[in-house]
């Protein structure tokens, strides 16, 4: 037993910052098209104040301009993931186009924190053979759709989550919107009240099967 071991309680899994209980059930909450840090803080404000840590997939172009709320996720334990350099459909594009949206996200992240993400998000889910041929990272997508950035009305996103939410789902928010951030405000005490663990995307592989290359998931269960 290494040292350390000790302190992890009984048949919890150390992760991000806090314990995690791989038997318990347990959701990620997934916030697309930042960073913007107005939004994006007040998230990871209220995630941590309830032990929860959540993913952001970003646009590469916009993380310059966030730099210090990406040092932030990353520092504290969120997921920060790849949404393509410049939200692209990315099966409108062509193998090398792909190639680059991807890559040229990675490396925006990977110069901030000095890791490029684990998992992409497909500007709006959009893909076909040529997509998933190039791209050798796991894509996430999501089995509840808040269409909050339709909507923008918080109450809106507060029912859809809370009417279809079950243990393993990726839940689709946007790190954009107040009326999202008013949302995550509510969701996130009552998700946590009612037993489910905030969790990132790749943590939720990780306890639960795995993530493979060129393969898509809206969940894990
Ligand atoms: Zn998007």
């Amino acid at each position: 037993t290494e040292q350390g071991d000790s302190q992890v309680p009984d048949g919890m899994v150390a992760s991000g910052g806090r314990y995690i209980d791989p038997n318990a059930p347990m959701v990620a909450l997934t916030f697309d098209d930042g960073p913007y840090a107005p939004v994006g803080n007040r998230i990871m404000d209220c995630a941590e104040q309830y032990g929860g840590r959540v993913t952001f997939y970003v646009v590469g172009n916009r993380v310059n301009s966030y730099k210090s709320e990406i040092q932030r996720m990353y520092a504290n334990g969120h997921e920060i993931g790849n949404h393509t350099q410049d939200h692209k459909y990315l099966q409108k594009l062509g193998a090398q186009e792909i190639r680059q949206q991807v890559e040229a996200c990675n490396q925006a992240v990977a110069a901030i924190t000095g890791e490029a993400p684990k998992t992409v998000r497909l500007p709006g889910g959009g893909k076909n053979s040529t997509v998933l041929a190039n791209i050798s990272q796991p894509i996430a997508l999501w089995d509840v759709d808040t269409l909050d950035w339709k909507t923008r009305n918080a109450q809106y996103t507060i029912d859809t989550v809370l009417r279809q939410v079950q243990d393993g789902d990726i839940i689709l928010m946007h790190d954009l919107y107040e009326q999202s951030v008013i949302a995550a405000e509510t969701l996130i005490p009552e998700l946590t009240r009612r037993g489910y663990q905030l969790v990132t995307v790749s943590e939720m592989a990780e306890l639960r099967g795995g993530m493979a290359a060129g393969q898509s998931y809206g969940h894990f269960r």
